[in-house]
């Protein structure tokens, strides 16, 4: 069967009820009972298996064969976005208040899977609306949610998170963007690094500091802002070229004498920090469940191929050194989908999960680089070809151990987590 080729599928299905089946509320209910397949449940809802199906045949008909070319041409994917916000399979997390389907996070991170098989390129544009969103879902007042993620449930648009500074990424609270008040309005000056969309986005999330004295901790010293793209005074740098996920729209962009109203900041001044970084809780596990989608691809296409290429007379998966390797990347493609999946349904259930969702994010990232470079290792001189796919694969998996919280910092942050319990 043909995806439909417009009307938002998900909707439709989202419509219909599965919501009684997946509230955060029943959920937590459902677990307090010891019934046959609640509370440790590795079964999908049918709803669920719609989301995933949809976004599988979607990923697999339509970003599959294109992606290379998009890879090669560096062109930011516009009809594939187009046909996925039809499909209902981006935004999926804004609220049905806002026109949204205000999915879950597992269900969310379901979905990115399925588009990172595709191509995380892609994924890493789409989920970059996430990203962006997520502060203004956290921390937005009816009219800011209303106004700026209601628009993006009428027509496809971009939006972005704009933290990273040429001289701060891990250490956010070095950041040296500035927002001064004048009478209603905030004058935002500086300079952002890295911004994913950052040349497409129709509006930022932006973290500047607004408390200028040095020995007012970060908790209190940074305001987040909505900023309108084409507010005067935005200059966006070039699109980067980056080693992998070429497709996506990286960029840097300056803040010069930037006039952005009052009542775009977020919840209030001084709150940005904790803002920016709770966001986080929230984005981890879909990076994670991207970093899982690339994993699977890169398994599914080691498999195939070793299944194919014959050496010494035989199948090289038959060649235990061969079929062992395939064995250690299915159990991480394994483990890693477990930790996203915890640590999605850790939120959705209400529960702080700062610790499942570095775990996630830092295993995921890890593994997706391994199993990547495991692949490319199977298919010998052929992996290392840009005819075949997983060279890609290797180049795309990198970034999963950078951004949104590096590799180390995930560490630092789950070592804080665990040590907490310990001590009283
Ligand atoms: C393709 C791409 C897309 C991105 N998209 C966005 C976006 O949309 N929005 C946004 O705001 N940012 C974005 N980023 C920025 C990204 O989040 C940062 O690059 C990342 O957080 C790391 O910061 P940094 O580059 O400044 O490295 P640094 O912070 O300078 O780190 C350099 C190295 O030192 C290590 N390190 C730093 N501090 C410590 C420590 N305390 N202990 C141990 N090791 C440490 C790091 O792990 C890393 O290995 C993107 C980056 C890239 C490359």
């Amino acid at each position: 069967m043909a995806l439909k080729a417009s009307g938002k599928v998900l909707d439709a299905m989202v419509r219909c009820g599965w919501r009684a089946q997946s509230t955060s509320a029943q959920l937590a209910a459902a677990s307090q009972k010891s019934q046959p397949g609640i509370g440790y449940n590795f079964e999908l809802t049918d709803q669920q298996k719609e989301f995933q199906a949809t976004a599988r045949k979607f990923a697999r008909e339509e970003i599959v064969p294109l992606a290379p070319q998009y890879d090669k041409t560096g062109e930011y994917p516009v009809p594939l976005i187009k046909r996925a916000w039809e499909l209902g399979l981006m935004n999926t997390h804004i609220p049905e208040s806002c026109g949204g389907l205000g999915l879950t996070s597992f269900d969310s991170c379901l979905i990115t899977e399925e588009l990172a098989y595709g191509c995380t390129g892609v994924q890493t544009a789409i989920e970059a609306n996430s990203l962006g969103q997520m502060p203004v879902i956290i921390a937005g007042n009816e009219e800011q949610q209303k106004k700026y993620l209601g628009r993006m449930t009428e027509e496809p648009m971009m939006c972005a998170y704009c933290v990273t500074e040429p001289g701060a990424g891990s250490d956010v609270a070095g950041l040296k963007t500035k927002a001064e008040k004048k009478g209603n309005e905030y004058i935002i000056n500086g300079q952002k690094m890295w911004i994913t969309n950052g040349g497409k986005a129709n509006w930022y999330f932006l973290l500047a500091r607004t408390n200028p004295d040095p020995k007012v901790s970060a908790g209190k010293a940074f305001t987040g802002f909505i900023v309108e793209a084409n507010t005067p005074g935005i200059q966006l740098g070039r699109k980067e070229l980056n080693m992998g996920q070429r497709c996506s729209d990286t960029r840097g962009i300056v803040f010069e004498d930037v006039r952005v109203p009052a009542e775009n900041v977020l919840l209030e001044e001084g709150a940005g920090f904790k803002i920016a970084m709770g966001a986080f809780d929230k984005t981890r596990p879909p990076v994670a469940a991207g970093a899982v989608g690339l994993a699977q691809r890169a398994l599914d296409e080691a498999t195939k191929y070793s299944l194919e290429r014959k050496t010494f007379g035989k199948p090289i998966a038959e060649h235990q050194a061969v079929s062992f390797m395939l064995a250690e990347m299915a159990m991480k493609v394994e483990l890693a989908r477990m930790a996203y999946q915890r640590s999605a349904w850790e939120t959705d259930v209400g529960r702080r999960n700062t610790y499942f969702a570095s775990i996630a994010k830092a295993y995921a990232g890890d593994i997706a680089n391994q199993v990547a470079t495991d692949a490319v290792q199977i298919f010998g001189g052929n992996g290392f070809n840009s005819e075949y796919p997983v060279e890609k694969l290797m180049r795309d998996a990198k970034i999963y151990q950078i951004y949104e919280g590096t590799a180390q910092i995930q560490r630092i942050v789950i070592a804080r987590e665990h040590l907490g319990k310990f001590k009283v």
